[in-house]
């Protein structure tokens, strides 16, 4: 349930509500935005009846939240969520942000060489694994905390910010401290117990979809995030188990319209990861623009065949360049 208050609604009247709420033995969340505060209901089991808070002063509304998650969806926030990243970059409706950088960091010289490509073509956030969450326990597992140094080096280098991802509770303490929005990959959609850690940090986190998840399952897990007091959740399509090897993994653009829909979060695209090959990525990155999304997560590498992860839908620098180029046409008027 969610409790609308009167814009003229004064602090004592919102304590009010607030310790009705928790006297009732329920959570009380103060939802941010527009020029009204609402206050969401959370950890009720059944329905709670409005008339328990309609006739309170300050209170005009008690909305019902029929959706299982409740900070995320719609009927909680009907304004969509801006993430203000630093260097003034927004993500969010309206606007559209490139990040892009190598699979994973493998050196000092790798991580720079591709940051300042993809700066130049318009990129604001590098992508880079230090902590790589691989299918095989053979493969490269990447360069743990001293990659995260270099992603501090690249920052202040090039000025562009950091995405990269936390793997477990371990490497979530330190991926918080040096990256600008800490990235939760598809093999942990649902930790729970790693999705309430990133609900207690103060950096924004980017979800992946689980690439077997349903949207329900992934607003659920989001919900994880957002019910430990961290709002700044940006949510990434990456592409779902499906038949046929023509492609690594189905990217479902469909829930582009059915988050904007069901949710206020912002949603990106990861074309890279859906593909596997990078002469998918383009159409794909160009497919997820146009059906509205909020921006791009692409692999880019300046040598993709000596690659320690992911070469083979690494896009060149050139590519990259181009579809760059080809974005901007596609989204006049909303780049940075
Ligand atoms: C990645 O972004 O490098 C990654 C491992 O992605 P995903 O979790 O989508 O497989
Ligand atoms: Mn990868």
């Amino acid at each position: 349930m969610l409790i609308v208050m009167d814009k003229d609604a004064t602090q004592e009247m919102i304590q009010g509500v607030v310790g009705k709420i928790e006297a009732l033995g329920y959570a009380a969340q103060p939802i941010p935005g527009g020029e009204r505060v609402a206050i969401g209901i959370l950890r009720n089991t059944g329905p709670v009846d409005p008339a328990l808070f309609l006739d309170m002063p300050g209170v005009t509304q008690a909305i019902p939240v029929s959706k299982p998650y409740k900070l995320v969806s719609r009927e909680m926030k009907r304004e969509n969520t801006l993430i203000n990243l630093a260097n003034g970059v927004t993500l969010g409706h309206g606007n559209f942000v490139a990040m892009a950088g190598p699979c994973a960091i493998e050196s000092e010289d790798q991580a720079l060489t591709i940051a300042r490509l993809v700066k130049a073509e318009g990129a604001q956030i590098f992508r880079g694994g230090a902590f790589k969450p691989r299918t095989s326990p053979y493969s490269y597992q990447g360069m743990g905390e001293t990659g995260l140094k270099i992603l501090d080096k690249v920052r202040r280098e090039t000025g562009l910010l950091i995405v990269t991802e936390a793997v477990d509770h371990d490497s979530l303490k330190q991926v918080a401290e040096y990256a600008d929005i800490v990235q939760i990959g598809a093999r942990n959609m649902q930790n729970y117990t790693l999705l309430r850690h990133a609900g207690q940090i103060k950096k924004p986190v980017l979800l992946k979809r689980g690439m077997y998840a349903t949207l329900d399952e992934w607003l659920m897990a989001a919900e994880y995030i957002m019910s430990e007091g961290n709002a700044q959740v940006i949510l990434c399509e990456r592409g779902v188990r499906a038949i046929g090897g023509h492609a690594r993994n189905l990217l479902d653009l469909a829930t582009i319209p059915a988050v904007r829909r069901e949710s206020h979060l912002p949603i990106v695209v990861d074309p890279s990861h859906a593909a596997g090959r990078r002469d998918l990525v383009p159409p794909l990155a160009r497919a997820a623009v146009a059906a509205g999304a909020d921006g791009l997560l692409i692999e880019v590498h300046h040598e993709p065949e000596k690659a320690l992860s992911d070469g083979a839908q690494s896009l060149y620098p050139q590519q990259f360049a181009v579809l760059m180029e080809e974005i901007r046409s596609l989204k006049p008027g909303s780049w940075h």
